[in-house]
């Protein structure tokens, strides 16, 4: 399956994140899954496309035009096929619509807005692909309490808790993106 990760652009990072999502991409990779991405070479987003190609994966590296024309962006240069789009928005939605499951790595603001995204979508009905987070490192700990908070306070309701899994254990987290295809609520439980 095609396996969409984000995570973080920036390179000033414990490497501890770099090298648990490059590892893990060319487990991911060696299971015979794709990568879709934000075909940047350096960060988190780098270590996925390093692990990827080292397990012999294929690579959808999804990029706007514009960063080519500023040259702001540092592609990854070994994607399998790099495909443009008119701008960010776009560039969202081409990732989402070429992927079969989401895994959410370590990553800043960038990374919460699509994680975000996809999990508004799947409240809403509008896909129902696996959302798998992968809390290295505690590393999203504060924000799953941060739900938690929401769902006490009422702006979320219970039941979206399990349209996500977040781990920092591999083999659940594969597990989680290769099995867990069905959610059992529909809109009215999850947004009502
Ligand atoms: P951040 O987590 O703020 O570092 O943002 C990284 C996420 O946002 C990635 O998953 C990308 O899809 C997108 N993104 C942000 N900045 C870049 C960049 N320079 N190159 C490619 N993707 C980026």
């Amino acid at each position: 399956m095609k396996i969409c990760i984000f995570g973080a652009a920036s390179n000033r990072i414990d490497k501890v994140y770099i090298e648990s999502v490059e590892s893990f991409s060319k487990e991911l990779a060696q299971r015979g899954h794709s990568l879709v991405f934000g075909a940047g070479k350096d960060g988190v987003m780098g270590a996925a496309a390093r692990g990827f190609t080292e397990g012999k994966g294929k690579l959808y590296g999804v990029i706007p035009k514009f960063f080519n024309d500023f040259d702001i962006e540092v592609k990854y240069d070994k994607c399998t096929e790099l495909i443009f789009t008119e701008n960010m928005r776009e560039r969202k939605a081409k990732m989402e619509e070429l992927a079969d499951a989401f895994l959410i790595a370590p990553g800043g603001i960038g990374t919460f807005e699509e994680f975000f995204e996809v999990l508004t979508l799947k409240q809403l009905g509008r896909h129902s692909k696996p959302i798998a987070v992968y809390n290295v490192n505690g590393y999203y700990d504060e924000m799953y309490t941060m739900l938690d908070m929401t769902i006490k306070q009422g702006f979320l309701n219970e039941e979206c808790r399990d349209i996500f899994f977040m781990s920092d254990d591999r083999e659940k987290l594969v597990y989680y993106l290769e099995n867990e295809h069905d959610t059992p609520y529909t809109i009215y439980d999850l947004k009502k």
